[in-house]
């Protein structure tokens, strides 16, 4: 069997490495003429993905890029501590939740699959493909052709398969925030490394870390009308925080604002499949970063899929047990991302009831077990 995966962002290349293991081949297309890289932006790999990478045993590159963050620490507007809760739960050897530039992830991931032999062609735009019953045949923007058993969209949360699966399929939503973030260098800041400060502020959110070598990465969520993007997102920035205790002033005052883009997730997708072409990651299932579990997700799903291919009579059987076994996690994750999304796009009436609920939702979900669904879920090859 030969697949063709779109997209060579953090599934593409994860999902090649799964399906090699499984004995599979696979040849990865990316649109850009090299993976695409967001400048300064960083995500959180969560515990169950450097779970899900270490069955690749691709975890340690990435550990190694990144930094460990295992704890949030959560703030009021007004410089209240609220509560702590972990980002994610140890695993047995001890591995926690690291931060990882996004360009650092796409580049360890990609290097992985090419070290091993995954052959990966940019500058192909997919544009429509042909299910001609057996065979899959991907027909790409330049004029070019490349055929395969079946068809594997990892083409991320606008994915163009998605739409040409299902025209029906909905739209990516709106979640009434901008993401932003930066990266100050030797900040000085006094804070302990590994402990996320998630502030509530009045207007926006905002979060940072620092690290040993006293830099600081932070991020703000800032709710905001869809399209609505200044020339210059810095005064917009500081106006938002200008009256909560804390340091976010500061950071965005001494260094860039990367980003600026709106963040959105999917509601639930019908068709994940059809003949031979199967949905995987942000195509199938864009999650808001809140939870910080669309990466993970995106290499849970191609571990999965390469078992279930592996284990099937057919490709048809093959996505019917991937559909089964992925579906009621990837919605309850986006569901539970959704709802912080929520919480941090409020408006000042709604605000007031989060401030008073966040202390009672902090010591809920601060009892380790209680989010051990997400944290702990194990895929296997
Ligand atoms: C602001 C922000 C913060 C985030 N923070 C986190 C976080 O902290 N933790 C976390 O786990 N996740 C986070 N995420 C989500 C995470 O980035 C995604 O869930 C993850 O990248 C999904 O992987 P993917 O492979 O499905 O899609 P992507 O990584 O988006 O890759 C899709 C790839 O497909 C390519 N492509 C698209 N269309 C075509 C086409 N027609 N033909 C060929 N190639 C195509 C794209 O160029 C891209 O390289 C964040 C997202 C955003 C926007």
């Amino acid at each position: 069997m030969k697949a063709l995966i779109i997209g060579c962002g953090i599934g593409g290349p994860a999902t090649a490495m799964a399906l090699q293991r499984a004995g599979i081949e696979a040849e990865v297309f990316e649109v850009y003429p090299a993976s695409a890289e967001g400048v300064g932006a960083f995500l959180n790999v969560a515990s169950n993905g450097l779970d899900a990478l270490r069955v690749l045993g691709a975890h340690r590159k990435v550990m190694a890029a990144g930094i460990p963050t295992p704890h949030m620490v959560m703030w009021s507007g007004t410089g209240k501590r609220l509560g702590e809760v972990a980002n994610g739960l140890a695993l047995e050897d001890g591995t926690v939740s690291h931060t990882i530039l996004r360009s650092d992830l796409y580049r360890v991931v990609r290097d992985e699959a090419v070290s091993r032999g995954v052959p990966i062609t940019y500058g192909k735009r997919l544009v429509d493909f042909e299910d001609t019953g057996d065979k899959v045949v991907a027909r790409f923007e330049d004029g070019g052709e490349a055929v395969g058993d079946i068809l594997i969209a990892a083409d991320g949360v606008r994915s163009r398969i998605r739409h040409l699966l299902d025209p029906q399929a909905p739209e990516p939503r709106y979640s009434g925030l901008y993401s932003l973030g930066g990266i100050v260098h030797d900040a000085g800041f006094a804070g302990e490394p590994g402990v996320y400060n998630m502030i509530f502020g009045k207007r926006a959110f905002f979060g940072y870390t620092v690290t040993r070598t006293g830099d600081a990465w932070w991020f703000a969520n800032l709710p905001r009308a869809l399209g609505d993007v200044p020339a210059d997102w810095k005064p917009v920035l500081l106006e938002a925080f200008a009256d909560d205790a804390g340091s976010a002033a500061e950071l965005i005052e001494r260094g860039r604002a990367d980003g600026g883009l709106p963040v959105h997730d999917l509601p639930p997708v019908p068709t994940w499949h059809r003949g031979r072409v199967v949905l995987t990651g942000d195509a199938a299932h864009a999650t808001s970063p809140s939870a910080g579990q669309g990466a993970s997700l995106a290499i849970e799903d191609g571990i999965v899929l390469a078992r279930c291919l592996r284990d099937s009579a057919g490709h048809r059987e093959a996505f019917e047990r991937f559909e089964a076994e992925r579906r009621g996690r990837v919605e309850r994750v986006v569901a539970y991302s959704r709802t912080i999304s929520n919480g941090k796009a409020a408006g000042p009436v709604a605000r007031v009831f989060r401030d008073l609920a966040l202390p009672f939702f902090l010591k809920k979900t601060a009892s380790q077990e209680s989010l051990a669904w997400m944290y702990r879920h194990h895929v296997a090859l």
